[in-house]
């Protein structure tokens, strides 16, 4: 990608066979990762070897760009497509609460369905026995 006679701002750069290999600050390969900034959006870009994402680990704060600026008929295309698609990812995120919200609300409903049916059960016992009771008094009153 970029070649060892590049001028840098980098601390050291080692050629590896066919690679040139760029190591941060921190003597860690430098990882290539992409920019996802409005005008580079997916330029790639050198970064800290340490860092990893997500942990707010050490960084060294390395930076220097892996390729060409994006040209600008890729912002064009890109950044509607990344917007549209940050849009249908909040759109998901809100339809998995939804669902969630919506399962609880429905396995409430199917305990509330088998307690309906239990009293149903009970109350047919019930209506049986009475009948049975009520059948026994006219025989009782009748003989
Ligand atoms: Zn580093």
């Amino acid at each position: 990608m970029s070649s060892s006679s590049s001028s840098s701002s980098f601390a050291l750069r080692v050629e590896l066979d066919l690679w040139d290999d760029v190591l941060c600050y921190c003597i860690e390969l430098a990882p290539i990762l992409p920019q996802w900034s409005r005008r580079n959006p997916g330029r790639q870009y050198y970064g800290c070897g340490s860092y990893k994402y997500g942990t707010g680990g050490k960084n060294c704060g390395i930076f220097e760009w892996a390729t060409r600026e994006t040209d600008v008929r890729c912002q064009i295309v890109i950044n509607p497509l990344r917007e549209e698609n940050a849009d249908m990812l909040r759109e998901i995120e809100e339809l998995m609460i939804a669902e969630e919200k919506l399962r609880k609300e429905n396995n409430g409903l199917k305990d509330a369905v088998q307690e309906l049916k239990r009293s149903k059960r009970d109350l047919m016992r019930a209506v049986i026995c009475l009948f049975v009771v009520v059948i026994f008094l006219m025989i009782v009153f009748v003989l």
